[in-house]
């Protein structure tokens, strides 16, 4: 029900026209008709009250104030006025678009789960595919009075994407732990059957596999846990001093030992870098293996560090069958594979770019990935040089 919110100057011109004219020769009654319909037009034409009652013992704030409060939200929060959104705040014109200021609220929402929320005065729904056909929203409204109410909208897409990932990655790992596993029970059962009689010849061999497979196990979980702990690190930036161009140097002439040096092309120039040890070591490890594995047996791969713009920048480059450019954004998922026979039979784990990504990462760096088919691939790493240590002061 409307209140007494009248315009008090209205009504004060309202009287004295009404008093002045049995003065012009009107009569008292005529007067007073006009008085009570001029008075009854000024009550049906004055606006709503803009109080809103926030709760009862609490008294009251006006739309405005409210408005202005949730404004700097960084969650949407809409203001509705029966099914008519009021206002939006920055967040919510951001999410959903200035327009939607003046809509119908089942309009600007138009999903069915927020427009069954909207039939209630009260309550939350998850409402998929608002700002984007993967976006979740949680969806909440909240009374004020029998008139205003707020929406406030939270956005649960990057949880559920979180949760995705997660779901994905135990769902990998375990499908990578299983099939080796599979295959060292089933050849240690044959081998312990006294029923099996297996020769000499074979029992060489079945031992054989069940090595590499173990071995491979040793690998992935190897991998896993240095995912791990490097992902746990993330957010602690390394202190070390360490030389990039020297520790190139020194593994790839260590690689090149096992390989053959004709293989590795080492064109290292000194360049300091922050950084951990440990991890910068699995860094250019990971990368001259996946050259070797993936590049022409016969082709040499190139490690190169060289100071460029305040970056040292490692390339570690192979002659070979490259990688199909689709595949290059997704090579350092875990787990992906442009090949996966391939990979698996060189003893991949599908971890070893995802482990380069995160150190890569973790050093503040920058990972690129270039291939061209039938030529070869490049992984260039660029990592920011350490300033240059403070000389020590005179005692
Ligand atoms: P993997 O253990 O399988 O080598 P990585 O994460 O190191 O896993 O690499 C992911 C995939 O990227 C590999 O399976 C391979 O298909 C592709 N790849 C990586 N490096 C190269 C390269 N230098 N040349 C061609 N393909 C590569």
């Amino acid at each position: 029900m409307k209140g007494l919110a009248l315009p008090w100057t209205s009504v004060g011109i309202a009287l004295v026209a009404a008093a002045a004219m049995p003065f012009a020769g009107a009569s008292l009654w005529l007067a007073f008709a006009v008085l009570v319909v001029w008075l009854a037009s000024l009550w049906l034409a004055s606006p709503e009250p803009e109080i809103v009652q926030v709760r009862p013992e609490e008294g009251s704030v006006s739309r405005q104030a409210m408005v202005a409060l949730v404004e700097p939200f960084s969650v949407p929060v809409l203001m509705l006025d029966r099914q008519r959104i009021a206002s939006a705040n920055a967040a919510a014109r951001e999410a959903l678009g200035p327009h939607i200021v003046g809509q119908d609220a089942r309009v600007a929402l138009r999903h069915p789960e927020a427009i069954t929320l909207l039939d209630k005065p009260e309550g939350t729904a998850l409402v998929r595919g608002l700002t984007g056909a993967r976006s979740i929203w949680q969806v909440s409204r909240v009374a004020i009075d029998e008139r205003f109410s707020l929406i406030e909208l939270v956005n649960r897409t990057a949880e559920a994407d979180i949760s995705r990932a997660h779901t994905d990655f135990v769902a990998n790992a375990s499908h990578e732990l299983r099939t080796p596993l599979a295959s060292i029970i089933g050849y240690v059962e044959t081998l312990a059957d006294p029923d099996a009689r297996v020769d000499p010849a074979t029992s060489a061999k079945f031992h054989a596999t069940v090595l590499r497979e173990a071995k491979r196990l040793q690998t992935l979980v190897e991998d896993l846990m240095s995912l791990s702990r490097i992902e746990a690190e993330k957010h602690e930036f390394p202190r070390e001093r360490i030389d990039i161009g020297q520790m190139a140097q020194t593994i790839a002439s260590e690689v090149g030992f096992t390989v053959g040096d004709e293989r590795i092309l080492p064109e290292t120039e000194t360049g300091v870098v922050c950084g951990d040890r440990q991890q910068l070591d699995q860094l250019i490890r990971n990368l001259i293996d996946n050259a070797l594995k993936y590049g022409d047996a016969q082709a040499p791969v190139t490690v190169r560090v060289h100071r460029d713009a305040g970056d040292v920048v490692l390339e570690v480059a192979d002659q070979g069958e490259g990688i199909h450019p689709d595949h290059l954004p997704y090579l350092t998922r875990r787990f992906y594979r442009s090949d996966p026979g391939r990979s698996r039979a060189a003893g991949g784990t599908g971890l070893g770019l995802a482990i380069v990504k995160h150190i890569v990462e973790r050093h503040r760096g920058k990972l690129d990935i270039a291939s061209t088919l039938g030529e070869g691939s490049t992984v260039t790493v660029r990592l920011p040089l350490a300033a240059p240590e403070a000389a020590p002061t005179a005692a």
